[in-house]
């Protein structure tokens, strides 16, 4: 069942929005080469803790993390670890806060040090097909209509549009309904209203949209990097509105 949100509701998950959009800049300035994911970990823990949040991600299902650090051919879930980064790589961070019981959920990647043009095109690939489905998040439209906008960039460009995971509703859960899939026919799927809050996240592959794993694990087919782009987006009486960036 889909939850609609009050403007009351909205001005809540703001404040989450804006504490996560913060913490994940107070991220991307400190990664770096070397570094290991652990300890990124830690430095969200403490910065979500100090802001008086709750990590959103960390037990959920058993998840051993603050955030999701996924590298290269990793599409998203990687466990922080004694992994050190390596010049080149790219990390997708992922992560969540609940702020007075409202959550907030985004994911940005970035290249450690200086990577590959390929590499980069796919970040860039992945961060433009967000807005491109943002653009259809409007009243009288139809959730297929984002999904179709996110598909049709990428798909354009050679790049592969993952299907094994989706992006969904969120409010006082992380993931509520209705699931929102980077991948599908517009015109189609559950009208899009007024206070209706989605975590809009493309998942993007360098090569196939086919990936493989069981249980945490999800990575491309071919091994082939991997990008990972995400915000809470909320529709509101002035449109689509970016919470988390
Ligand atoms: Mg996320
Ligand atoms: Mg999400």
């Amino acid at each position: 069942m889909i939850k609609l949100k009050t403007p009351e509701e909205i001005e809540c998950m703001r404040r989450s929005g804006g504490i996560l959009r913060d913490c994940l800049l107070f991220l991307e300035e400190r990664v770096k080469p070397g570094m290991t994911t652990k300890r990124l970990d830690e430095l969200a823990y403490e910065y979500i803790t100090r802001h008086d949040c709750k990590p959103s991600f960390l037990g959920y299902g058993g998840f051993p993390g603050t955030i999701c650090a996924s590298i290269d051919e990793v599409v998203v879930h990687g466990f922080p670890s004694e992994r050190r980064l390596k010049e080149g790589e790219i990390l997708s961070i992922d992560c969540g806060l609940i702020f007075k019981g409202w959550q907030a959920d985004a994911a940005r990647t970035v290249a450690i040090g200086e990577t590959s043009e390929e590499k980069l095109k796919l970040i860039e690939v992945t961060r433009q097909s967000f807005f491109e489905g943002v653009k259809q998040f409007k009243e009288g439209g139809r959730l297929g209509d984002i999904s179709n906008a996110i598909q049709t960039y990428c798909e354009s460009r050679g790049y592969g549009v993952v299907r094994s995971m989706v992006g969904h509703g969120i409010g006082r859960e992380m993931h509520e309904d209705p699931s929102v899939p980077n991948y599908g026919r517009a015109g189609h799927g559950v009208r899009l209203e007024r206070g209706l809050v989605l975590a809009i996240e493309p998942m993007i592959n360098l090569g196939t949209w086919e990936t493989v794993g069981t249980g945490w694990d999800c990575l491309t087919k071919d091994k082939k990097p991997s990008a990972h782009y995400e915000n809470t987006v909320a529709l509101t009486s002035r449109g689509a509105e970016i919470l988390t960036l």
